[in-house]
C-alpha cells in the first residue's frame, strides 16, 4: 500500500484535494511555484520540496493538478522535472489530474514508461502513469466527492483506487492512456452545447412572448430536458441556488469552458475529426471572455450572448 504521496499544483482544486489526502492519513510532500500555497501546507505538516525531481525521490505516488498541457510537460520533463530524478528511488505511479488534451496525456504516459535509465531498468519495476481528470469543481474537491475519469494501465488504477477514494466519490476506469482526458473533454463539449441550446431556445421563447419559467417546465417534462435546463438553468430567477440567480458568480468560469473547448477542437483536428458544434461553441465562449465575462459562470452566455444586455 502506498503511503507517501507527492502533490504538485496547490491551486483552487489541488489545495482541497491535498487537504483530503492529509485527512485520510497520507504523508504528503508538496511542490508549487506559489510560495504562499506551500507555506499553508508546511504549516499543516506537509514536507515542502523545491523541485519536482526532489519530490519524486520521496514519493510512492505523485499527483499533478496544473492549469494546462504546457505546465504538465514542464513539470515532467523540465531540467529539475519529475522524470529527471537521478536517484534509484522513483514513484511507482504518476497521476495527472489536470484537464489537458488526450494526445499530451499519451505523450507524457509514454515518457513515464520509458524514463528508467538502463542501470535501473532491470532492478526496478516500470513506473506507470494515469491520466485522471476530475469533474465537480471546487465544492466537490473540498467535500471529497469529485468524479475521476481514469486512463492508463488497469493495474495502476486498481493500486491507486484508495487514493482516488480519499478525494472523490465516483471513480471511473475509461481504458488505456489518454482515455480519462478524452472522457473529460467530451463531457464538457456536450455540456457547452447543451447549455447553448437551452439558452438559445429560452431566449427565443422569451422574444416570442413565452415566460422562461413556463418554457423550462415544459422542457423538463419533455424531450429537451437536460442538466442545463433542470439543474443549472441559465435564466435568472427560474431556479434558486444556481449561478444564474447569483449574478453568474461562482460555478464554472467561462474561461475554463473556453479552454476545454479549445482542447476538444485541438484533439479533433489531430485525428481529422470534424466538430462543427465544438468550433461554434468555442467561438461563442471565447467571445464572452473577450467581452469581459471570463470569470463569470459559463451559463452567463444566456445574458451576455443572447440577450445582449450589460450587467
Ligand atoms: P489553479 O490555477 O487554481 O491552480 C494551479 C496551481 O498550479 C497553482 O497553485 C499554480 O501556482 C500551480 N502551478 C502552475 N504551474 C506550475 C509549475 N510549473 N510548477 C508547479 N506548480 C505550478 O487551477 P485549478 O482551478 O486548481 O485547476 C487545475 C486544473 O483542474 C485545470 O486543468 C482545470 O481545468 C481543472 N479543473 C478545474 C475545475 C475548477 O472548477 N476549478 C474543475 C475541474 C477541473
Amino acid at each position: 500500500e502506498f503511503r507517501n504521496i507527492g502533490f504538485i499544483g496547490l491551486g483552487n482544486m489541488g489545495s482541497r484535494m491535498a487537504n483530503n489526502l492529509i485527512g485520510a492519513g497520507y504523508n504528503l510532500s508538496v511542490h508549487d511555484i506559489n510560495m504562499g500555497a506551500l507555506k499553508i501546507f508546511s504549516d499543516k505538516g506537509a514536507s515542502v520540496k523545491e523541485t519536482p525531481a526532489e519530490l519524486a525521490e520521496s514519493s510512492d505516488v505523485v499527483i499533478t493538478m496544473l492549469p494546462s498541457s504546457s505546465n504538465v510537460i514542464n513539470v515532467y520533463t523540465g531540467s529539475k522535472g519529475l522524470l529527471h530524478n537521478e536517484s534509484a528511488k522513483r514513484p511507482h505511479i504518476f497521476i495527472d489530474s489536470s484537464t489537458i488534451d488526450p494526445q499530451t496525456s499519451r505523450k507524457v504516459s509514454a515518457l513515464v514508461s520509458n524514463c528508467l535509465t538502463t542501470e535501473t531498468k532491470e532492478s526496478r519495476e516500470k513506473p506507470m502513469m494515469l491520466d485522471a481528470p476530475v469533474s465537480g469543481g471546487v465544492l466537490a474537491a473540498e467535500a471529497g466527492t469529485l468524479t475521476f475519469m481514469i486512463g492508463g494501465p488497469e493495474e495502476a488504477y486498481a493500486a491507486a483506487k484508495p487514493i482516488f477514494l480519499a478525494m472523490g466519490k465516483n471513480i471511473v476506469y475509461c481504458g488505456g492512456p489518454g482515455n480519462g482526458s478524452a472522457a473529460k473533454i467530451c463531457n464538457n463539449l456536450a455540456l457547452s452545447v447543451s447549455m447553448l441550446g437551452i439558452s438559445e431556445a429560452l431566449a427565443l421563447g422569451q422574444s416570442l412572448g413565452m415566460s422562461a419559467t413556463t418554457l423550462t417546465k415544459i422542457f423538463n417534462s419533455s424531450s429537451a430536458r437536460c442538466w442545463s435546463s433542470d439543474s443549472y438553468n441559465p435564466v435568472p430567477g427560474v431556479m434558486g441556488g444556481v449561478p444564474s440567480s447569483q449574478n453568474y458568480e461562482g460555478g464554472f468560469a467561462a474561461k475554463l469552458m473556453a479552454k476545454d473547448l479549445s482542447l476538444a477542437s485541438l484533439s479533433a483536428k489531430e485525428v481529422g475529426f470534424k466538430c462543427p458544434l465544438t468550433s461554434q461553441a468555442q467561438e461563442i465562449f471565447s467571445k464572452l471572455c473577450e467581452d469581459g465575462h471570463a470569470n463569470k459562470d459559463f451559463s452567463c452566455v444566456f445574458r451576455h450572448f443572447y440577450s445582449g444586455k450589460d450587467e
